[in-house]
């Protein structure tokens, strides 16, 4: 990586480089359109085939081949510069849609928003999009946009440097060209790849308001790759954050498990709740969240486990940190409904219910998700209570490792006194035997409780007279 930076470094030195950032200045206080890109050729940049996967190679030849342009766009080329091996490939061609269609065996169109199509080899995916125009420029019977300026429909076909001006940061400007291996940058991506920098293309105001969700990726990309955020493209979020209430809560949700459940879930949460972005996504919960310090710190403990889970390459479900979100909602919830003289187990229904229905409305939770959230909460119940086969069953349920990873965070927060995790570990690792031990201990325990606790004196004082 160091010889990138002194390439690159070689490269900003260029006098024409200069001038093209002088104009780039320029169009980033007067919003002038970026039309020209610098090209970096092959020898001075490390971007190098063999970081390019298989399928999205055969993607980009097998469209050269067919004498269309085909460029690697975007997340790929920025993580690559900046250290990090990319995740997937984003192609885009000046071929459209059908066109690339027929170029592939095994290829399908997708997408209303946007048209794109996907090529298939095996299991892997690439996904492939044809250069568009951006909102100023384009034919207006063919784009739709809302009343606060979000862009419904953006089906426009450009050039690569209106697609370059459409794109959202700075950092993810960059096309390299497989015809001649070269890097083509149309907004100074290299330059704020090394300050660092996210910046967005254009006027903040008018690229969040065509579409919101913007603002999330911001915070996303600044979180991930420990960059800052340009002074202007940080300034408009708060007061427009409160557009994300216009999107649609089904992308609020693939957009949430990018935000989570990339390895930097808790950084980025603080960064959201920050930006006044958090309680937008959820609105309710975090009025609750927000008034208690162990359920905030039991969140944050959430989120540092998903991390490392992340990192070691094991599961991870957005049920568990949206059944964490919404939990002191429930538990609020639920106190307030056994208060009134609701039994237990009916009140966390009821507040599952309810907290769910109203998050549904910012962000959509499928099915899937929203079932084993009641579970892991269902389950916070039945926990305590181990007796005769009790624990035996519990340990068997599908969603019981869910729930003790559950309980083992509500302990480490404070919410409820240590104990019953250590009981339920003790459990997991014990054999039969032991286990028949463990509970027979709390058999015996508990009755010799027992006369404490049960009406056994009624009894008594009947028999007296
Ligand atoms: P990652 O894959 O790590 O999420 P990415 O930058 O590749 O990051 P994608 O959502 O895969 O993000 O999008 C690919 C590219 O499409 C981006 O790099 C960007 O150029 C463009 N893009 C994505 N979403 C938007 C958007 N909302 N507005 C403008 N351009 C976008
Ligand atoms: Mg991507």
């Amino acid at each position: 990586m160091k010889q990138t930076s002194n390439t690159v470094l070689q490269w900003l030195k260029q006098p024409y480089t200069v001038i093209l950032n002088f104009l780039q200045q320029l169009s980033r206080t007067n919003k002038i359109s970026v039309t020209q890109a610098t090209i970096i050729p092959r020898e001075d940049h490390p971007i190098s085939r063999k970081i390019i996967s298989r399928s999205a190679l055969d993607v980009l030849y097998g469209l050269k081949d067919a004498g269309y342009e085909a460029y690697l766009v975007g997340g790929c080329l920025r993580d690559a510069l900046t250290g990090t091996a990319p995740k997937d490939f984003d192609v885009v061609t000046n071929a459209k849609p059908e066109e690339i269609q027929r170029t592939f065996r095994r290829a399908r169109i997708i997408g209303r928003r946007f048209r794109l199509v996907h090529v298939y080899f095996g299991r892997d995916v690439i996904e492939v999009a044809t250069f568009r125009s951006n909102a100023e420029d384009a034919d207006t019977k063919r784009l739709v946009q809302s009343k606060s300026g979000q862009l419904l429909r953006d089906n426009v076909f450009g050039t690569i440097e209106e697609d370059a001006q459409r794109r959202d940061f700075t950092i993810n400007a960059l096309y390299y060209n497989i015809a001649n291996f070269a890097l083509y940058d149309f907004a100074n991506a290299l330059q704020d790849i090394k300050a660092r920098t996210v910046r967005l293309i254009g006027d903040p105001e008018t690229r969040y308001r065509e579409d919101p969700v913007r603002m999330l990726r911001a915070i996303r990309f600044a979180a991930k790759l420990d960059f800052s955020i340009e002074r202007n493209t940080a300034a408009a979020i708060k007061p427009l954050a409160h557009l994300l209430k216009e999107v649609p809560p089904a992308r609020l949700f693939d957009e949430c498990n990018k935000l989570f459940l990339s390895g930097h879930g808790e950084k980025t949460f603080h960064l959201l709740d920050e930006y006044r972005l958090l309680i937008q996504l959820f609105p309710t919960a975090y009025r609750y969240l927000d008034r208690s310090p162990s359920h905030y710190a039991l969140l944050g403990h959430a989120l540092q486990n998903t991390d490392k889970r992340i990192t070691d390459g094991r599961p991870v479900t957005p049920a568990f940190l949206l059944a964490v979100f919404l939990w002191p909602q429930v538990v609020e919830q639920q106190r307030a409904k056994i208060t009134g003289g609701m039994p237990p187990v009916v009140a966390m229904t009821q507040a599952a219910s309810e907290a769910i229905s109203e998050q549904v409305k910012t962000v959509a939770i499928p099915k899937r998700f929203s079932l084993m959230m009641r579970e892991i909460w269902e389950l916070q119940e039945r926990l305590p209570r181990r007796h005769g086969q009790r624990a035996a069953r519990l340990v068997t349920h599908p969603r019981f490792r869910a729930a003790y990873d559950f309980l083992l965070l509500r302990e480490e927060a404070g919410e409820i006194p240590p104990g019953l995790g250590q009981w339920w570990t003790d459990y997991q690792e014990a054999n039969p035997k032991q286990r028949d031990a463990m509970v027979k201990a709390l058999n015996v325990r508990d009755s010799k409780r027992a006369p404490r606790r049960r009406p056994r004196r009624k009894k008594s004082n009947h028999a007296k007279p």
